[in-house]
């Protein structure tokens, strides 16, 4: 299965972007109808943020319940990933969904500056994250802002708060964290399989990098993640219309590389995964 890239679409995301696109999924009956076309394009892993009915960042649980159970429901295997991510929920609320035991939990493992604010995840915070994950046999996607987030996760193993192999998303080029640099990820993904031998990567490319990174990552032999959070135009003439719409880019784009998109089984496979949960 070595040529198999596992395509994560993040959907939705937390931040009601500037300009904003019609195309961003909002509220569960979208963000299910989305997942599902993303996922008939290649995708074997949801990355879910709930809004609230005004479209805001929410933390509501019966949301993500209800994106779950859809997921479930009509995209057989498919990874559900909950993000534990930050912007307009305070540190209590950020893990207040993990008791739905998605098959997995974003998980950033130390803090830093995003574009306006800063991205706060102090230490105490981030193992009671980790904690409740291992409670609730929930694997985490390690998000790498910074490098040393990378190092961190590492004592978080040695300490026993999480599990090897791990599961790393490397993010890049948001402003004020980790720019766009091959060379980088490169180091990253060297880093990470000195430090953690078996582990599994993604990276995410942020804005215009989208398409940069999933080019990397293919060909550095991680997988890829795309998707409307991370993105809202498909270049620099239009829009991307649909997450379905970058998912399939990426998978054309596999090919390219030798990789072809895994299936729901296969991720779970790659990722170490239980078999999927059935409602
Ligand atoms: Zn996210």
């Amino acid at each position: 299965m070595n040529g198999k890239v596992v395509i994560s679409v993040a959907i939705t995301g937390s931040v009601p972007q500037k300009s904003h696109s019609p195309a961003v999924p909002i509220t569960p009956d979208e963000q299910i109808e989305s997942a599902h076309a993303a996922f008939e394009a290649g995708a074997a892993l949801v990355h879910v943020h709930v809004r609230d009915e005004h479209g805001a960042p929410s933390s509501d649980p019966e949301r993500f319940r209800r994106v779950q159970e859809g997921v479930v429901r009509h995209c057989p295997g498919m990874i559900v990933q909950f993000s534990t991510g930050g912007r307009g929920r305070g540190l209590a609320e950020r893990g207040a969904m993990l008791f739905l035991k998605p098959d997995m939990a974003s998980l950033a493992t130390g803090s830093v500056n995003f574009p306006t604010s800063v991205y706060e995840n102090p230490p105490d915070f981030v193992e009671e994250l980790a904690r409740a994950m291992l409670g609730f046999e929930i694997k985490p996607e390690v998000e790498v802002f910074d490098a040393a987030m990378l190092y961190n996760a590492t004592e978080l193993v040695k300490a026993g708060l999480l599990r090897a192999p791990l599961h790393v998303q490397f993010v890049l080029g948001l402003k004020n964290a980790l720019p766009a640099r091959r060379e980088l990820l490169e180091f990253l993904a060297r880093e990470l399989d000195a430090l953690l031998p078996g582990s599994t990567w993604t990276a995410a490319g942020i804005g215009r990098h989208q398409l940069t990174v999933n080019r990397w990552s293919l060909e550095l032999g991680g997988h890829a993640r795309t998707g409307l959070e991370d993105n809202l135009r498909f270049d620099e003439t239009r829009l991307a219309t649909s997450n379905a719409e970058l998912v399939a880019r990426v998978a054309t784009l596999a090919v390219e590389y030798g990789r072809a998109p895994a299936t729901a089984d296969e991720a779970r496979q790659l990722l170490g995964l239980g078999q999927a949960s059935h409602v």
